[in-house]
């Protein structure tokens, strides 16, 4: 049998790939991971740059759930769920994904879903999470809290 594959949300490695630059870093998925294949994944780095600014989910009256800037709303979801398609495509063989919690892109059931006035009216999943729990029925998707 060959080695498990696991995608991972690229800040949990250490790449500062953060909107502030930063990274989540976290020992305990870092030790998980040590004897594993693993895809690094961040939506949002390779299409809104590093640093960027903060984008959330908005729940918008005529289009549904959206994910915009919060300095000017403009609408990032397109770049963000083709960026999670590629990745779909290329790793049909995932055994696991781990994912940042919290994220617009990354969170599982623990991401802020704001009004169009700002408002949190809900926690749900980013915007990449709930494309690969689609795309993935079968396999162990959880976060750096529950993996
Ligand atoms: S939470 Fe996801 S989108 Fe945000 S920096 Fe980490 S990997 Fe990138």
């Amino acid at each position: 049998m060959g080695k498990e594959k696991v995608i991972v949300s690229a800040c949990l490695l250490g790449e500062k790939c953060r909107y502030d630059g930063a990274t989540k870093k976290d020992d305990g998925v870092l030790a998980f991971l040590a004897d594993k294949e693993v895809v690094p994944f961040c939506p949002e780095a390779p299409v809104l740059g590093t640093p960027r600014g903060r984008i959330s989910i908005i729940a918008t009256e005529d289009h549904g759930l959206r994910v915009k800037k919060d300095a000017d709303g403009t609408d990032v979801t397109d770049v963000l769920v083709e960026q999670t398609e590629t990745l779909i495509k290329a790793h049909p063989d995932a055994t696991k994904i781990i994912l940042k919690s919290k994220s617009p892109s990354c969170g599982i059931g623990t991401t802020p879903i704001l009004d169009e006035a700002g408002n949190e009216i809900a926690k749900g999943n980013g915007v990449a999470a709930d494309l690969l729990l689609y795309a993935f029925p079968d396999i162990d998707i959880s976060d750096e809290n529950t993996f």
